[in-house]
């Protein structure tokens, strides 16, 4: 050891490490969860590149985890046959923070302000290995990666220090991360613990995970005094010669015995859950699948689970969750990596990052294809023309299982979300019409907000268009001049209050054959709607000289144009946007966008 190569952790890492200790010292059972999460990882490295050179598994065909508590000296080691590390690896990944990710998530915590923010967020980024000392006042990891030699870090979580193995090679390939349990982290050497603690987190880890377990087995224990034989079935074989003779050779010389024996005991199921058929899945089996795979404390808002057949086959299994991820509006349209992708159960990547359109950025879930290409990279895999043909069919199924959201649910759905599907509309023209079917707005019908197919169904007989004015809060809408008229008549006005709303609905052509008719805007007629052409036209001589001299010389300067309005019924007048113009509204977003 005097050889050890000293290092110290670069500032981020002491200040990750102060964090975790700080904010999570109720939860530090979690240091389990990721490490057999960084084994998992290790192991999709190496299958990962086995799938282009069949020789890097050389080393050990071994693709497992293996988990063993030694009482006497205190410690728990966690091994795993995934990739290793060189000593280079050892340096940069448990030296510093690589993954700007982590960067940004360790500014976000020293400005959050509550406990209950800390472990929300620190459950959902997930804190890595840095926890192992939660529980342990030193940690040694052994890695043997095949393009180097087998290495020893070790540290007190102060400094780190690396040196060769002594022992060569032991390991082959992979790692072995040994903790030096804390006193008061005793109980993580118990079978018992670590087996639940293994059920608990880890159970949806796609490669088996053993634990060093002690079970009381019947086992043979030679026979000191001798019985003879009394049961019948023996007394028939006795009348066969050949057989008397093998079993006078076979004549029971023990005697079964309990004992406690040791090995290695399988604690998790590694066939993949998507991999299973639908209706063999319990809903209690998807949540916790949902849980294990994005760290969500809380069960799915819905989920959906099917078999894509035709051009390509695929098997994919995605959820929405709860509740709209934090900074998803930061964010958007940079980075969507909620999609994992496999290839015949072995994992590629989460990391394609348009998998879902940003709008559907809060989509999670796996993918697992059959016939893609294994042997290829990643960048031609994610060229591949199937891969097209999968996200399509992808957003198809998400907007499916969006729309049998029950009413109840959606409205939960919707107070999260709307933002996204509204920009859907903007930014998916072939999925325009699917999307409008989940538009909601607040209307004059009543305090609930409405969907389009509704608003059509309550219709008046005459009313040929969706009738709708946009503002800033449903006061204003409501009190709008406008919408007076209609209202008295009873016609039903889509109120759009957010600010996404308009430009929504300027996407949508039409609803089941009907037309969007903003009722603040120039050109809109009910009476014409209604077979009173003849009576405006009268008004219209009627007033002409008004108008003529509001146009000519009292508001010349101000105005477009003045003309007579059905549209009022309270007040005496009204400004009007032009038809190709922009509405109030409109500007008013444009005003404040400058700003
Ligand atoms: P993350 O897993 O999010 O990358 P961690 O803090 O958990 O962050 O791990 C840091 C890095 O250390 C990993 O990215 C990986 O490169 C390396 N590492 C950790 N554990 C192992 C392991 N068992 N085998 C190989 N590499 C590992
Ligand atoms: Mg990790």
């Amino acid at each position: 050891r005097d050889r050890a190569e000293k290092f110290t952790f670069q500032t981020e890492v002491n200040r990750m490490m102060k964090l975790i200790i700080n904010s999570l010292y109720r939860n530090k059972e979690i240091f389990l969860r990721e490490l057999i999460s960084n084994a998992s990882d290790a192991l999709d490295k190496i299958r990962m590149l086995s799938l282009t050179d069949k020789e890097v598994l050389d080393s050990t065909p071994e693709m497992n985890i293996r988990i063993k508590a030694d009482k006497e000296a205190g410690m728990l080691h966690i091994t795993d046959t995934g990739i290793g590390m060189t000593k280079e690896d050892l340096v940069n990944n448990l030296g510093t923070i690589a993954k700007s990710g982590t960067a940004e998530f360790l500014s976000k915590m020293q400005d959050s302000s509550s406990s209950q923010d800390m472990n929300d967020m620190i459950g959902q980024f997930g804190v890595g290995f840095y926890s192992s000392f939660l529980v342990a006042d030193k940690v040694i990891v052994t890695t043997k990666n095949n393009a180097d030699k087998q290495y020893i870090w070790e540290s007190d979580s102060s400094s780190f220090s690396i040196v060769e193995d002594p022992r060569g090679d032991s390991l082959k390939r992979g790692s072995t991360i040994s903790l030096q349990l804390k006193p008061e982290a005793k109980d993580f050497l118990e079978i018992e613990t670590v087996r639940n603690l293994v059920k608990k987190y880890s159970q949806f880890i796609n490669f088996p995970i053993y634990l060093w377990a002690s079970k009381t087995e019947s086992v043979e224990e030679p026979i000191e005094d001798e019985e003879p034989p009394t049961d019948k079935k023996t007394e028939d074989l006795d009348e066969d010669a050949a057989v008397e003779e093998e079993k006078e050779e076979d004549k029971p010389k023990t005697k079964k015995v309990d004992k406690t024996v040791w090995d290695w005991e399988l604690l998790n199921d590694s066939k993949p859950i998507w991999t299973r058929k639908p209706s063999e899945v319990e809903d209690s089996e998807y949540d916790e699948f949902y849980k294990a795979l994005t760290k969500d404390s809380k069960e799915p808002l819905t989920k959906i689970h099917f078999v894509a057949e035709g051009e390509v086959t695929f098997k994919a299994l995605l959820y929405v969750p709860k509740v709209q991820p934090s900074e998803s509006f930061n964010r958007y349209g940079t980075k969507t990596d909620n999609i994992k992708l496999y290839v015949r159960r072995v994992f590629i990547t989460d990391e394609f990052n348009d998998m879902m359109p940003s709008y559907l950025s809060f989509v999670q879930g796996v993918v697992d294809s059959d016939d893609l290409p294994l042997n290829v990279s990643r960048e031609t895999l994610q060229q591949h023309k199937l891969i097209k043909v999968i996200k399509k069919k992808l957003v198809r199924k998400v907007l499916d299982m969006l729309k049998k959201i029950p009413d109840e649910e959606f409205a939960k759905f919707w107070k999260e979300f709307s933002t996204n599907i509204k920009l859907g509309t903007i930014e998916d023209p072939s999925n325009r019409t699917r999307l409008a079917k989940l538009l909601m707005f607040h209307s004059s019908n009543g305090e609930d907000l409405t969907n389009l197919a509704d608003y059509v169904k309550r219709m008046k007989g005459k009313q040929d268009k969706i009738f709708y004015i946009a503002g800033s809060s449903k006061e204003e809408v409501q009190k709008s001049p406008f919408v007076e008229r209609l209202l008295r008549k009873g016609y039903e006005v889509l109120y759009m209050i957010e600010a996404v709303d308009e430009y929504a609905i300027s996407a949508i052509p039409e609803f089941e054959g009907k037309k969007f008719q903003n009722v603040a805007k120039e050109g809109f007629s009910l009476t014409e709607a209604e077979g009173g052409k003849e009576q405006l036209e009268q008004l219209q001589k009627t007033y002409e000289p008004l108008t003529k001299w509001l146009n000519d010389e009292a508001l010349k300067d101000q105005i477009a144009k003045a003309t007579v309005s059905e549209r009022l019924s309270d007040s005496p007048c009204a400004l009007v946007a032009s038809l190709f113009g922009w509405t109030g509204n409109m500007e008013r977003l444009a005003v404040s966008n400058a700003h």
